[in-house]
């Protein structure tokens, strides 16, 4: 059966093996390791997964045809779920040594990674994530404070992984070609990161912050706390500067201030 891309679902197979090599190898895979799989594809990643021997292989993607081709290819090598990777309950997954990898459609790649973050805080077992980015996407995932590309995305996905870029990497790589380049990235769970009773609030104080992105942060700090001014002076924050000009563990201080009014 010849496959025909679906641009809906973001469908751009990565082609070239030296890639390929590289992601797998990325993973450092060991034989007690779960591997997750979003969006699997055509399974050229997932050939190279297989052949590290991992404990077992979990795909999850959302097309039913490319899941029978995949069904064809690999028979019980894998075990597969035909879902939307957002919308699988993933429980199942809470007491195993996991890797997630993905080559990840780019209309939904920060929301999966949102996802990801999500299962680390409530205590899953990740060892790594090993995903494609549109670069773009990456470098915002990776941005420091006082660039244009920092924002809610880096503070949030720098909150409890050390995050590591791999590679970019070239249209030429992929088929169809995407129109833009390709970064990958390795993300590591931090051991020691500033606990804070619930993601939303990071969600909540990053989103008051920078919906006034051009504004002194004078303004969201009077609208987070009754008194700014004893916050801004705790945590040393310029109430001058703007929500670019605040470090992470910065932004993750004031959650924790703001917790405090709420717990
Ligand atoms: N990993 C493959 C394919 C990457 S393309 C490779 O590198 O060759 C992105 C894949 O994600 C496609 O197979 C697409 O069907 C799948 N996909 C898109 N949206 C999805 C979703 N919400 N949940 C699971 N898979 C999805």
């Amino acid at each position: 059966m010849k496959i025909k891309p679906k641009k809906s679902l973001g469908q751009n197979f990565l082609i070239d093996r030296n890639i390929l090599k590289i992601i797998s190898d990325n993973g450092n895979i060991k034989s007690n390791n779960t591997i997750v799989e979003i969006g699997p594809g055509s399974g050229n990643l997932t050939r190279f997964l297989i052949d590290e021997n991992p404990k077992k292989i979990i795909t999850i993607e959302k097309d039913k045809n490319l899941v029978k081709e995949l069904k064809i290819k690999f028979h019980d090598k894998i075990n597969l779920i035909n879902d939307d990777f957002l919308k699988v309950d993933l429980n199942f997954l809470r007491n195993e040594n996991i890797i997630f990898f993905g080559n990840l459609p780019f209309n939904i790649s920060s929301q999966i990674l949102i996802k990801l973050i999500k299962l680390k805080i409530e205590g899953f077992k990740i060892e790594k994530l090993i995903l494609m980015f549109q670069k773009e996407v990456a470098e915002r995932i990776i941005a420091n404070h006082d660039t244009n590309q920092y924002g809610r995305l880096s503070i949030i996905s720098q909150w409890c992984m050390n995050i590591v870029k791999i590679k970019d990497i070239k249209p030429s790589s992929f088929y169809p070609m995407p129109k833009v380049d390709s970064t990958l990235l390795s993300f590591i769970p931090k051991q020691n990161y500033l606990k804070l009773e619930k993601i939303k609030t990071l969600e909540h104080v990053t989103n008051v912050f920078f919906n006034l992105r051009r504004k002194m942060v004078r303004k969201p700090m009077n609208i987070l706390f009754e008194d700014a001014n004893k916050i801004s002076e705790k945590l040393q924050i310029n109430l001058n500067s703007r929500p670019q000009n605040i470090s992470c563990i910065n932004y993750y201080k004031i959650c924790e201030e703001y917790e405090k009014l709420l717990y």
